[in-house]
């Protein structure tokens, strides 16, 4: 331990490994079935966008749900009667998503056996638990943490109760992740430090500008630039 920090939280998708880019190509799928004749991609992305923000505060984040928005979006675009054909098929391209192999990111796990006997390290994710815990599963990194808690959403509530049930004070801990949205500022809002490492293809609807707060906020090119801080 360096710096009297002790806990480290880390996000999983698109920290630890690459997950976005099957929900793009997924999209880039569902668009060619849809084929719409008069709305481009990018107005059937906004469409689908519109669903996600609906949905995602009652259903949460997954790929199963992810299928469930396409197939509501489907049915209101599609420009022909839509069948249950029509359904699975979309269903199929989002759990097409589950099947994907886990590429983690570079210099992940060197970089977390270097943390791992300075910090209680602690993973954390939002979605589908069953997925997520599959993939933390599928990824061979479990033995890094000394827990992996899965949450429907991560906000100012799930932040403080998960410092609570670490046993951890704010200041001492440092969330890492990739997303404005989820990792950054609702860590910052309750008095935690964050290390921000972007990920070129981000999922759109998880960026929001940055909010400075009381803690600390380093920006990083990679993860394995951890090291240097830690
Ligand atoms: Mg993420």
């Amino acid at each position: 331990m360096k710096n009297g920090y002790r806990h480290l939280i880390i996000d999983a998708d698109d920290t630890l490994w690459e997950n976005n880019v099957y929900f793009e190509r997924a999209f880039q799928q569902f668009a060619a079935l849809l084929n719409h004749s008069a709305l481009s991609n990018r107005e059937v992305r906004r469409h689908l966008d519109d669903i996600e923000h609906v949905n995602r505060v009652r259903h949460g984040y997954g790929a199963r749900q992810f299928g469930r928005n396409m197939q509501e979006c489907f049915q209101q675009l599609c420009e022909r009667p839509c069948t249950e054909v029509d359904l699975e098929a979309v269903m199929d391209i989002a759990l097409d998503i589950m099947a994907q192999p886990l590429v983690l990111i570079d210099g992940v796990q060197q970089t977390l056996a270097y943390l791992q006997p300075r910090y209680h390290l602690t993973l954390f994710t939002k979605g589908d638990p069953f997925e997520q815990h599959n993939k933390v599963r599928v990824s061979g990194l479990a033995d890094f943490f000394e827990e992996v808690v899965v949450v429907k959403e991560k906000n100012e509530a799930t932040y403080h109760g998960l410092l609570e049930r670490r046993g951890a004070r704010g200041d001492e801990s440092w969330m890492v992740g990739n997303s404005p949205k989820s990792d950054i500022n609702p860590s910052l809002a309750i008095g935690m430090n964050a290390a921000y490492i972007p990920h070129p293809r981000n999922w759109h609807l998880e960026e929001e500008p940055l909010i400075p707060g009381k803690g600390k906020l380093l920006e990083l090119g990679s993860f394995t630039e951890l090291r240097k801080h830690f």
